[in-house]
């Protein structure tokens, strides 16, 4: 069964005013579609083409090499959207709870330093990428960024929170201003669903 793109779990102008309808449409409806219909014609009639896409990136060295570069650009791009729809939401916003809140107080000096360091890192991100907060353990968390598509999933580790700093996901309203579409994404994080995720539930 080939990859498909995931309804969103909340209607396209269900985040507004920070992340506006139009994004949301271009960015679930094209570019994901996009990544997904792109590693779907890679893996088609490959031993890969059944698998979970994460187990596929976690063993790209086992792909045609003809093939890898395409995977793991589409592959990836289809992992991570498939993440990031999940860890937004209209009811989000404030701040985590439980482990995830004492992960996030013993790594740093306060939940907005957290975010400040989020920030910095998503700002630090020269052209497309993502910034990934992943887990480090079962009692921390860490700040780290990748190029392109690329994610902490291929090097085997638990990203629980991760921001598209791709210009296509801010670029209708923010323009050039990446830095204001991060500190507005905050309002919209899912952190029931980022304390799941870190939980290992
Ligand atoms: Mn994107």
């Amino acid at each position: 069964m080939a990859y498909e793109v995931p309804d969103l779990p909340y209607g396209y102008d269900a985040l507004e005013p920070h992340i506006d309808e139009a994004t949301m449409r271009v960015h679930h409806d094209k570019h994901h579609q996009a990544y997904v219909d792109k590693v779907n014609a890679a893996l088609e009639d490959t031993e890969w083409e059944d698998r979970p896409i994460e187990e596929v990136l976690q063993n790209l060295d086992s792909l045609d090499e003809g093939k890898r570069k395409v995977v793991r650009n589409n592959g990836g791009g289809h992992a991570n959207h498939s993440f990031f729809w999940q860890i937004l939401s209209p009811d989000g916003g404030g701040a985590p709870s439980g482990r995830l809140f004492d992960a996030i107080d013993d790594g740093f000096d306060s939940f907005d330093d957290f975010k400040r360091e989020v920030r910095e890192a998503g700002i630090a991100q020269f052209g497309s990428g993502w910034v990934w907060v992943v887990k480090d353990g079962d009692d921390a968390v860490s700040i780290t960024s990748t190029p392109n598509q690329d994610t902490p999933v291929m090097d085997g580790k638990t990203p629980i929170l991760g921001i598209d700093v791709w210009e296509h996901a801010y670029y209708l309203k923010y323009q050039n201003k990446r830095p204001d579409y991060i500190e507005a994404i905050w309002n919209v994080v899912n952190w029931e669903e980022v304390q799941r995720r870190f939980e290992g539930r």
